[in-house]
């Protein structure tokens, strides 16, 4: 299969790109990305004699038409977005320029070529904010509460009009938080640990009692493959991990790991509509695909905070811009 992987020097897109080199040799992995600030050609590092990369932008018909003349496309697995929910509270307008219009731009470009398969990956964000109880269903209404989570709702939403249609044969995949290496550290927990490591002071928003639904990256990736290889036409796929942790609880845990004192942690003004609770339930990508987190939470995190000691290299060069001049 040739497989373009947009976003694929991002976080997730890399870790996704580096699980199809290692488990799918046979396939061709294509990596379109912008390259804008989230965007890191050392992600790819590991793999990049394994790969094709084009550096584009889905909002640009031209540069799409360009990777779809170059490349025979069989499917499109669509990372790119701009992620950071905070980013969107001071600037929503560019969430609705790459999460909206890129995303409709990709789902025309991709309809004309024809391609037999598209995921889009989205995330538990577009369902708004539980209570104390309940989960995140497939059936779960879309409450998106952030500039971030209402951009990507209407990504979904168009990746559902152009199934319904046009016939095209699409699956919507909706995440909670990741973790893992290759992290870009404004995210909680990347920016947490390497703050600690540095020394520095550990802002939790509110009283950090905000919850959240943590899976490893690696968890999420195996899940898109599955939906990208085995998942029914038009259907939508949660992938979560059951493991709800406090904001306040992984701070403290990430201060324990690394041994530094608990008087970095301090309270600042909390975010803008800040939703209380995230909580998916994975029983239908379970028991259709097969689909199981293999990593328990501790293991995971243990690792993830392993790898940020070990490649200080790579958090200092994004901390230090350095990232953004180097080439694939
Ligand atoms: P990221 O911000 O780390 O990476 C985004 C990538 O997209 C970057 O490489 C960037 O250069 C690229 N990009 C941005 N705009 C582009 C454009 N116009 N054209 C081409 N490329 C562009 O994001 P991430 O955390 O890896 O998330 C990837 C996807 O997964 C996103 O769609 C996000 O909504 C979704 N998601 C994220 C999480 C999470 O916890 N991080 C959870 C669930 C779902």
């Amino acid at each position: 299969m040739n497989i373009v992987v947009t976003g694929g020097a991002g976080f997730i897109g890399s870790a996704f790109v580096r699980l199809l080199c290692k488990e799918h040799p046979e396939d061709t992995i294509i990596v379109f990305d912008k390259l804008t600030y989230a965007g890191n050609v050392n992600n790819l590092r590991r793999v990049q004699s394994s790969i094709e990369f084009v550096q584009g932008d889905i909002c640009s018909g031209a540069d799409l038409e360009n990777l779809f003349l170059k490349y025979d496309v069989h499917a499109v697995v669509h990372f790119a977005a701009e992620s950071h929910v905070d980013r969107s509270i001071i600037n929503p307008g560019a969430f609705v320029q790459t999460n909206v219009y890129g995303t409709q731009m990709l789902l025309h470009a991709a309809k004309k070529a024809d391609v037999e398969k598209y995921v889009q990956v989205s995330t538990d964000e577009v369902y708004g904010s539980l209570g104390e109880t309940g989960l995140f269903t497939e059936q779960s209404p879309l409450e998106p509460n952030s500039p971030y989570s209402a951009s990507k709702a209407g990504a979904d939403l168009l990746a559902r009009a152009y199934y319904e249609t046009y016939g095209m044969n699409i699956n919507i995949t909706r995440c909670s938080n990741n973790y893992g290496p290759y992290h870009f550290p404004e995210k909680l927990i990347p920016l947490m640990v390497t703050n600690a490591l540095q020394n520095k002071s550990l802002p939790i928003y509110g009283d950090g009692k905000q919850i959240r639904d943590w899976l490893h990256v690696d968890d999420h990736c195996r899940g898109i493959n599955l939906v990208l290889r085995t998942g029914q036409p038009g259907e939508v796929y949660n992938i979560g991990g059951r493991n709800e942790r406090t904001n306040e609880e992984i701070v403290r845990r990430i201060v324990q790991t690394l041994g530094v004192s608990e008087e970095l942690i301090t309270h600042v003004e909390d975010r803008l509509g800040h939703d209380f609770r995230y909580a998916i339930d994975a029983t239908k990508i379970e028991r259709e695909l097969g689909w199981k987190a293999m990593y328990t939470f501790n293991e995971g995190l243990a690792e993830t905070i392993d790898w940020y000691i070990q490649n200080k290299e790579w958090w200092q060069d994004v901390l230090s811009g350095t990232y953004r001049r180097r080439s694939l």
